[in-house]
């Protein structure tokens, strides 16, 4: 590691947790040390120049929905999970409420998924009609295949696996338990663009697979973007209608649905980014590999188990008095961010309403903490974070 920067000679408050900081190596920054928890700004002038360009030629040809950049990004990204079929959306969150639409699941339904993801995944269960039953989390904060048979009933219908974090699920054991069962498989593969289980790609498991392109997201757009994957060209068709209107021929509503179409702005800006993302991803697991030498024996680390590839969505540690430690990098000018403080049953539209045996889940979300990462963190940055992550739980030792 390299040298540490030293706090003691910084001429910032005293901080809440241990009295002696003892770090040693190279003084602060002009202004002090603030280490943000990303950084969505487009500074790369070539890249800049690149996303300007094809906002422009969207501009010249004037078909800003469904225009050639759209089509051209659906064949990109169905090629990249070597899928036949992709069908852009305008969210991350319309790409699974018109998945599990397009499989018909509604009233009546019930499919199993996680208690800790985005609150999206539930919504999206619950605004087709169907019920949602939440199976427990393993320590890699994915759905425990082997809680998922017990909660299978006579109206479970399908299974929503999220990859956490861009750590994947076990999908053989998933995938088996939804052949053997009759379910339908849809991937929550929000915060997993580039990840890999066993050389597949997510996106690449089960009926339906479903992508976020949120400015937050590995593979970003510059607003708000999403997009389905499948085999199945009958529900590509069912999706191409529903994110209409569910009109067919863009006139008749056969079924009632929304607008969830994608820009082709947005399309063609990705296009753009597409190629980028195999290189932020190493970048970002050397950002990872980094806090995980430092502090593997200090917090609960995430690792990259064999035969899996982590996009590195979030470095999401699992952390005791999470909140104390919170508050102390906050003092030490370090951002982080817990993703996500509230388990899906607990949000306010959801308490009491779902009988949850999710313990794993409930330890868990007390205690995850996500520190920053981005691929322009400087080793002195990662090596500060680090420090002060020590520092902190030094403090507990007499
Ligand atoms: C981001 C996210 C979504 C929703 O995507 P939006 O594009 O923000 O609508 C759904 N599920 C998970 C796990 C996410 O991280």
């Amino acid at each position: 590691m390299k040298a540490m920067p030293d706090l003691s000679s910084s001429n910032s408050p005293s901080p809440t947790g241990p009295s002696a900081l003892n770090l040693i190596g190279a003084a602060p920054p002009p202004g002090g040390w603030r280490v943000r928890l990303l950084d969505l700004s487009v500074r790369d002038p070539d890249f800049r120049a690149a996303l300007l360009d094809a906002v422009g030629r969207v501009l010249d040809h004037g078909r800003f929905i469904l225009g050639p950049e759209h089509d051209e990004f659906e064949r990109a990204v169905a090629d990249w999970c070597g899928r036949k079929w992709c069908v852009g959306v305008g969210s991350g969150t319309d790409a699974l409420y018109l998945a599990l639409r397009a499989l018909d699941l509604g009233p009546g339904d019930e499919v199993i998924t996680t208690p800790l993801t985005w609150v999206a995944t539930t919504n999206a269960i619950v605004l087709t009609g169907a019920t949602p039953v939440f199976a427990d989390v393993d320590s890699d904060f994915n759905i425990d295949p082997g809680r998922i048979e017990a909660l299978i009933g006579p109206r479970t219908r399908a299974i929503v696996p999220v990859h956490f974090t861009g750590r994947m699920c076990d999908m053989a054991a998933i995938a088996a338990i939804a052949r053997d069962n009759g379910l339908r498989l849809v991937e929550d593969a929000a915060q997993s663009f580039g990840a890999e289980y066993r050389g597949k790609p997510a996106g690449g498991f089960g009926d339906v697979a479903c992508f976020s392109m949120n400015p937050m997201k590995v593979f970003n757009a510059f607003g708000e973007a999403g997009a389905v994957v499948t085999d199945d060209e009958a529900l590509r068709d069912r999706l191409a209608s529903l994110r209409y209107a569910g009109t067919i021929n863009k006139e008749d509503c056969h079924w009632p649905s929304i607008n969830g179409r994608l820009d082709t702005v947005q399309a063609a800006m990705m296009l753009v980014n597409l190629p980028r993302v195999r290189d932020r991803i190493a970048a970002r697991q050397r950002v990872a590999a980094r806090y995980t030498a430092a502090l593997g024996n200090v917090v609960g680390c995430p690792r990259a188990k064999d035969g899996f590839r982590h996009s590195w969505y979030s470095y999401t540690i699992v952390a005791e008095r999470r909140d104390a430690l919170k508050a102390f990098l906050a003092e030490k000018g370090v951002e982080t961010k817990i993703q996500h403080p509230l388990l899906t049953p607990h949000h306010a539209a959801y308490r009491g309403k779902f009988t949850v045996d999710i313990p794993n889940a409930e330890h868990l979300v007390r205690r995850i903490l996500c520190l920053p990462l981005h691929e322009d963190l400087g080793d002195d940055d990662i090596a500060y974070v680090a420090d002060c992550v020590r520092a902190f739980y030094e403090g507990d030792r007499p």
